[in-house]
């Protein structure tokens, strides 16, 4: 059984200045020390609140980007801290390190429900080693400042990393109310979900998601293909698909997918017409081709507006749908109208819709999308992604008494 923070509570005899460890997902996008997209702090803030709350002294270890063991400035965390004080309307200390001096000190100097970020766990070569001594020394020195362990970052509890994996087996642990919440909606899109169901993919490589398309196939009653990955399929298919990502060792397994599909009888809508450019950029000369005339020197950049109706019109009447991968290069204007056509039609249905994955969360919330308009959008891409794959998540079993 997996403890809530209540249950953690209890057992502890309440968290009041109990000095309480928070693996947070705090790794977002950063332009410079601007914060481009807020929601994963925005979605670490409950969990945080309320051990505040409960009067526990709150340390949150977070990492951010991937810095390779040791500190670099423009991984730091301090801009981060900031915005998460903005978010609880409270103070944030940030300390300059991870779990030595400055974090030792600022531990030591926390009043009950204070808030501390530790620097970029990541800045210590412990954190990733596969080294199952050098994670774990590490793990020692993060629970030495701590009475308890709250794990709330579900974007990394697919991770056996220092402070997802080890320090759990250190310290007395609870899932924060983000990794409990992420995971109930990954059962109900895996345990009988309602159907039709509909599965969207998208995004770049097909081979990122081989494992998810595999098991979803049995799953699924639907799926709908789009983003740099349609390429292999329509390649697959017998199209010409000019220089568009194309991933042509992955065509043998393409190709076992849509005969897979045709035998189990899934639906696979593939586009008709795509947009194609010359070069990828925000003023290309944009035009649309039908899927059987693609130019040999041009690339495809997003479904075109057929398939976006198409794709459209095949999401209304599903009761589930979980959606991976933008449909075209939504980053620039010209390619975005595929991804929108699809996330307009999921917050105008009333099924239970699932964003899952950092860019197509960072793509509804830039074409303009409110959280709300969708059942729910996942912090974790990767972790969602394993876990419909039907791997198990280490930082979760570690949780399990
Ligand atoms: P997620 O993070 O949601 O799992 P991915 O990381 O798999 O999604 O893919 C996102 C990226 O895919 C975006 O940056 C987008 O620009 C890119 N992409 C989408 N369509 C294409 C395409 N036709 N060609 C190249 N890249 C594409
Ligand atoms: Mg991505």
């Amino acid at each position: 059984m997996v403890k809530t923070v209540d249950q953690l509570s209890d057992s502890l005899g309440g968290l009041e200045g109990k000095r309480v460890l928070v693996r947070s997902d705090l790794n977002v996008p950063l332009d410079g020390s601007t914060i481009t997209d807020d929601g994963r702090v925005r979605a670490s803030v409950p969990t945080i609140a309320d051990l505040m709350r409960r009067g526990a002294k709150v340390i949150v270890a977070a990492h951010l980007g991937r810095p390779t063991g040791a500190p670099e400035a423009k991984y730091s965390l301090a801009p981060v801290a900031t915005r998460l004080g903005e978010l609880l309307d409270a103070p944030v200390t940030a300390a300059t390190d991870t779990v030595g001096a400055s974090a030792t000190a600022a531990v030591d100097a926390m009043g009950n429900g204070a808030v501390l970020v530790l620097e970029n766990v990541r800045f210590n070569p412990g954190e990733t080693s596969k080294d199952d001594a050098e994670r774990g020394a590490f793990a020692d020195q993060l629970a030495a400042l701590a009475d308890a362990f709250v794990s709330d970052g579900f974007g990394v509890v697919h991770r056996k990393q220092a402070s997802v994996y080890d320090v759990a087996q250190r310290l007395p642990h609870a899932a924060g109310g983000l990794v409990l919440a992420e995971v109930e909606v990954l059962r109900r899109l895996t345990e009988d979900p309602e159907r039709p169901y509909a599965v969207v993919l998208g995004g770049s490589k097909v081979s990122d998601k081989l494992g998810v398309i595999d098991n979803l196939l049995a799953k699924a009653d639907r799926l709908l293909i789009g983003g740099g990955m349609v390429f292999t399929f329509l390649k697959a298919q017998g199209h010409e698909v000019g220089k568009s990502l194309l991933e042509s060792d992955q065509l043998e397994v393409v190709r076992r997918y849509l005969d897979q599909a045709e035998r189990s009888g899934v639906d696979i809508v593939l586009p008709t017409d795509v947009v194609v450019a010359p070069e990828l950029s925000a003023d290309a000369a944009a035009t649309v081709v039908g899927v059987d005339a693609m130019p040999p020197d041009q690339i495809g950049l997003d479904i075109g507006p057929e398939s976006g109706a198409a794709f459209a019109a095949a999401l209304p009447d599903a009761k589930t749908v979980f959606w991976n991968g933008p449909m075209g290069v939504f980053e620039f204007a010209p390619f975005a109208a595929g991804t929108k056509a699809v996330a307009q039609a999921l917050a105008d249905s009333d099924g239970f819709s699932v964003i899952g994955g950092g860019d197509s969360a960072a793509a509804v919330r830039q074409l303009g999308f409110s959280d709300d308009a969708f059942g729910h959008i996942s912090t974790g891409g990767g972790a969602s992604l394993e876990y419909l794959e039907g791997k198990s998540l280490p930082g979760i079993d570690v949780l399990e008494d």
